[in-house]
């Protein structure tokens, strides 16, 4: 490809806005442009770099033997309606109706679709397993996108469905392919954790998510430093004692001015961890939708809400407002277990406490001594708090917890018959029953991995791709006019001729724009053609990064393509 042919509008400065390395370097490299929130064009250098990731995962899913398909991405509102999502499903479920007044929505995920698709055509046992995927196009109408491909409304994904006659072979196909997964993040080149995960909104069993590890993450994972315990920190346990008090007796003190935990224990001279929090939140989905509950954590922890939601069996919990709260007896910053009216849950770590100090629902004023088996009538315990760097570990019990941040590349759930149940996905087993299909789902951020890569592989002069992952494998630089010119096309045809994926910078441009630019958008071999060193019968050729080294002019195609095949050979 000719420079001056390609469609790569580079950008000096920073796009406003972009808050994190990807963002701005696929926006200033040319592999971006936003058409509105959470929603991009893919420049051709981005859909270079797509393909060779895609391809990556094709020849994973292929070897895991589950076979390519793509769906609709309008879908009608009656398969959600089957599943019982359409009810269920947020704002993030774009809804709308076609001129016939008929509803639809925007893919989200396609859970529904594949199982329509295959109820239709499902007869007997002798058919499963059966495993599909697609790489197509999903919207969800994210509350906050943000960080560019990261996290958008319009995004890319590689979504399988696998469909099996009973547990065990789910199973079984789950770890194929959660190796799967290890393969292709591996063969991406990137830095990844895989934990434990929540099932969320989707349900099921077990589930593991794939993790990026970057700062630039939303997600945060825990992990033991001596086993191989790691869990998003939406569900991870971890393991710390509380200290104890004096089992005295309950009674009501003055806390003037002190609301905040640290201020009360400082007030009262008591361990930060030995003051109880109370938090109030809204439950939103399950059994207890629209309750209000009250949730207590030693003044040391913070609350994880996603562990309070599912104690409830919720999709979300939200914190409650000031009128709900009081509504339960409640007064905001002094709210406490003993006078609440309502629903009431404590952390587990307050199991057994004894002199700790809570809130007593009226202004400047906290109970000490409170002591949950003793105050409360049946008090209900739960994992609550979020864990924390040296926490001991819920497995091993030998090593601490460690804390980093991670992206969400891919995520793999268990399902069981939760959708293929409603969808009646129904097949004859060996003894001649109707039954439900057991099913697997297994998703890839593909767009969001573009972005998670360059969190991972840049320098301060641009993207550092894995070589086998560059838009293009080498780049041809021209110093000075026609000789360098009239050499580097003769080389560029030679390259292309003998099948190298080079780029030539045959733009009437300063040398040094021609550099800046060769680095921004991140080629690995770099070949520069330069009259001077004509004059001396060489080129130079060397490593993005490294110093090039002169090569006889003669030699240069030769040892150009060893490089590059040397370099940018893809990891099998
Ligand atoms: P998140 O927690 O990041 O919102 P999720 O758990 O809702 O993601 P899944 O339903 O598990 O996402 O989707 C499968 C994969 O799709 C995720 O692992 C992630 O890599 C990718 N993905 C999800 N939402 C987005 C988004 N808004 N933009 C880009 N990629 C996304
Ligand atoms: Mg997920």
């Amino acid at each position: 490809m000719r420079f001056t042919r390609l469609f790569a509008p580079t950008l000096r400065e920073d796009p406003a806005q972009a808050e994190v390395i990807s963002h701005k370097l696929l926006v200033r490299a040319g592999y971006i442009r936003r058409v509105a929130s959470g929603i991009y064009d893919i420049l051709p250098l981005g859909m270079r770099v797509l393909a060779k990731i895609t391809q990556i995962i094709r020849e994973e899913m292929a070897r895991a033997g589950v076979q390519e398909i793509q769906m609709p991405i309008v879908q009608p509102a009656d398969l959600w309606m089957r599943s019982g999502r359409w009810e269920k499903y947020g704002p993030e479920l774009l809804r709308f109706t076609d001129r016939h007044e008929q509803p639809f929505c925007l893919g989200p995920t396609h859970e529904e679709v594949v199982c329509d698709l295959v109820a239709r055509e499902l007869r007997s046992y002798k058919q499963l397993p059966l495993a599909l995927y697609q790489i197509h196009t999903k919207f969800r109408d994210e509350i906050r996108p943000r960080f560019g491909l990261m996290r958008g409304r319009e995004f890319l994904m590689k979504d399988a469905y696998s469909f099996h006659a009973d547990e065990d072979d789910l199973r079984a196909f789950y770890a194929t392919m959660r190796k799967a997964y290890q393969r292709i993040f591996t063969r991406l080149g990137l830095v990844f954790r895989e934990v434990e995960a929540d099932t969320g909104a989707i349900g099921g069993r077990a589930s593991h998510e794939f993790h990026v590890l970057a700062e630039a993450g939303e997600d945060r994972i825990a992990y033991c430093r001596a086993c191989d315990y790691a869990a998003n920190v939406e569900l991870a346990e971890g393991v710390r004692d509380l200290p104890q008090g004096e089992d005295g007796p309950l009674r009501e003190v003055a806390t003037p001015g002190a609301s905040a935990a640290q201020d009360v224990a400082a007030f009262l001279d008591v361990p930060l961890a030995r003051v109880v929090k109370t938090l109030a939140f809204r439950l939103r989905g399950g059994p207890r939708d629209g309750e209000i509950v009250a949730a207590c954590v030693a003044g040391d922890d913070e609350l994880q809400p996603v562990k309070l939601a599912r104690a409830f069996g919720a999709d979300e919990a939200m914190l409650a407002s000031e009128e709900e709260i009081a509504a339960h007896g409640g007064l905001v910053g002094f709210v406490g277990p003993i006078s609440w009216k309502g629903l009431l849950v404590l952390d587990r770590r307050l199991q057994g406490g004894k002199g700790l100090v809570v809130g007593a629902n009226r202004k400047d004023a906290h109970l000490v001594g409170f002591n949950p088996a003793r105050d409360l009538q049946d008090p209900r315990f739960a994992d609550l708090r979020e864990a924390r760097a040296g926490d001991g570990c819920p497995r091993c019990g030998q090593g601490t917890l460690a804390i980093q941040r991670g992206i969400e590349v891919g995520h793999v759930f268990e399902l069981g018959d939760v959708y293929s149940r409603p969808m009646e996905v129904m097949f004859q087993d060996r003894e001649g029953n109707r039954r439900a299909a057991i099913m697997g789902c297994y998703g890839i951020g593909v767009s969001r991995l573009l972005a998670a890569i360059v969190e991972q592989h840049h320098d301060e002069h641009g993207i550092a791709w894995p070589a086998h992952l560059a838009p293009f494998a080498m780049e041809i630089i021209t110093v000075g006019k026609d000789g360098a010119q009239k050499e580097a096309a003769r080389i560029y045809e030679e390259l292309l001729a003998a099948g190298v994926e080079v780029l030539w910078d045959d733009r009437d441009e300063r040398p040094g724009v021609k550099f800046k630019d060769m680095e921004l958008i991140g080629i690995p071999v770099q070949l520069v053609v330069g009259e001077r060193g004509l004059a001396r019968g060489v080129v130079e050729l060397g490593l993005r990064g490294e110093t090039r080294e002169e090569v006889p002019l003669g030699e240069a195609v030769v040892r150009a393509k060893a490089l590059v095949e040397a370099h940018c050979r893809p990891p099998a």
